[in-house]
């Protein structure tokens, strides 16, 4: 049985100035949305983890299909997307949200896909780029495949929590790089939750420097997952986002060439991943408006279609209320996402605009509040909608047969994935206690706060 849902068009208002070619794109995301991710999603709910990643599932399918229409190039400078410029922050944060609508679990897979390549983009050397990046771009058979292994087993919301480390001792980390001639060697693994893991080639990896180090010092690199020494765990079984493949990676010994490290020097180290988090953070949340906007969809054709007391239930008022509710709550969780992810693109370390990913970094520009702010909102926002969408529908809400039962399961895990709500504000908190008064970040001005 596959779940697909309503699709009554992409029927909002644009508040922003968009570009015909804006429009062209979301349309071409709404429609792989609509034809691949929702069906391909619904198919893999139903599925074991292990089968779900096996040659020929819909999973593999899907993600084909997405880079063949060339949607992994969306944050790629023009010299490597092919495209006569860069894609627009609006137009990129409009793909977010309709591939959001098709599916979260996907959508994740797709975007940590992108991390270790784009990241090469950024701020790789020329080898790095002939030989890993130029081929993923090309590569539509799923022979490379990105992931991000930053989470480990005793470190979830520690990495995000570091703010509150100051003064006192910083956790050791469970993966450890140590030097050797020419490279690292990393031992140690990284947790069950590291989405597209069971089928990633290659990883973009956080890992301690030393095992004397602690979180603080770490480096950032891209490696191979096909190497002796990797080896993987089983893929998680999930309450939700069950179209995302999930499992641990092992490290035994593997060496890293220097050439596959990114970051690794203090201070760049920790700007960076401050900047990587505002980042993460302004595009998740378009794709959570996409879940949010799925969900009212569906209660909306639902409740239109739904007679009792002899009426639509969309006559009875409680129900019209709900829906403008869950209508207000995605019109203003997009408009400010959307602002939020203009601003993360120019201020960050994005290097669009013909700035090297290094240069990006030094300004630091993105603010950490206004990010997680962005992400923070929407979730909530996405599960409220999915909540209430399950009310609107009374048990077919809670049914199987109904994609709103999914859509509230991955709501659910989106409360938790890339930041549980509570760790992302109290880092927000404490970044607009310090920071209030300063709009513009930098080298210092995060140091400082360690
Ligand atoms: C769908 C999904 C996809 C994911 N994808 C990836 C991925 O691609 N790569 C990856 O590396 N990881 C990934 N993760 C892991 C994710 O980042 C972590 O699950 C998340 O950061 C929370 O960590 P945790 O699960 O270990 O919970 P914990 O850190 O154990 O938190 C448990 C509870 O304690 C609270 N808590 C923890 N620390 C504090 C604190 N300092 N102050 C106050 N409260 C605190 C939390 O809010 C939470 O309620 C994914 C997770 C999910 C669900």
């Amino acid at each position: 049985m596959v779940t697909v849902g309503s699709d009554v068009g992409v029927g909002f208002l644009d508040l922003d100035d968009v570009s015909d070619e804006d429009l062209e794109l979301r349309e071409q995301a709404h429609r792989i949305a609509r034809d691949v991710l929702r069906p391909a999603a619904s198919e893999l709910d139903r599925m074991e983890p292990e089968a779900r990643i096996l040659p020929g599932s819909p999973f593999h399918e899907a993600m084909s299909q997405l880079k063949q229409l060339g949607f992994h190039r969306l944050f790629l400078a023009p010299e490597y997307s092919g495209l006569p410029t860069t894609v627009s922050a609006i137009g990129q944060a409009m793909v977010l949200e309709e591939l959001g609508w098709g599916s979260l679990g996907l959508t994740t897979s797709f975007l940590t896909d992108m991390l270790p390549f784009v990241s090469i983009a950024l701020f790789g050397g020329d080898r790095l780029k002939a030989d890993v990046l130029e081929p993923w771009i090309e590569d539509v058979d799923g022979r490379f495949r990105g992931c991000w292994a930053i989470t480990e087993p005793d470190h979830g919301s520690d990495f995000l929590s570091l703010r509150e480390y100051a003064g006192v001792e910083i956790p050791r980390g469970q993966l450890v790089a140590e030097r050797s001639t020419d490279g690292w060697v990393l031992r140690g693994q990284k947790s069950a939750w590291v989405s597209s893991g069971p089928v990633a080639t290659h990883a973009a990896v956080h890992a301690q420097c030393g095992s004397s180090g602690d979180l603080i010092h770490g480096l950032y690199a891209v490696v191979p997952l096909e190497v002796v020494g990797v080896r993987k765990g089983r893929p998680a079984d999930m309450l939700g986002v069950r179209d995302d493949p999930q499992g641990e990676i092992y490290f035994d010994d593997v060496f890293v060439p220097d050439e596959n490290v990114l970051i690794s020097s203090d201070p760049f180290y920790m700007v960076f991943g401050d900047q990587l988090l505002c980042l993460t953070s302004s595009t998740l949340a378009p794709v959570a408006v996409g879940l949010a906007r799925a969900a009212f969809e569906e209660a909306l054709v639902h409740a239109r279609s739904r007679v009792q007391g002899g009426r639509p239930i969309s006559d009875h008022k409680n129900i019209q209320l709900t829906l403008y509710s869950m209508f207000e709550k995605v019109e203003t969780a997009r408009a400010y996402s959307r602002r939020v992810y203009e601003h993360v693109r120019r201020a960050s370390l994005v290097g669009l605009n013909g700035e090297s990913g290094q240069d990006s970094i030094q300004r630091g520009g993105a603010s950490p509040r206004h990010a997680r702010a962005a992400q923070i909102f929407t979730k909530r926002c996405a599960f409220e909608v999915a909540h209430d969408a399950v009310q609107v529908c009374g048990a077919f809400g809670l049914s199987r047969d109904s994609l709103t039962e999914k859509l509230f399961r991955d709501a659910r895990c989106l409360m938790i994935e890339d930041g549980t709500l509570e760790v992302l504000g109290i880092d927000a908190a404490r970044d607009l206690v310090s920071n209030y008064e300063s709009s513009e970040y930098g080298i210092e001005e995060v140091m400082a706060q360690w």
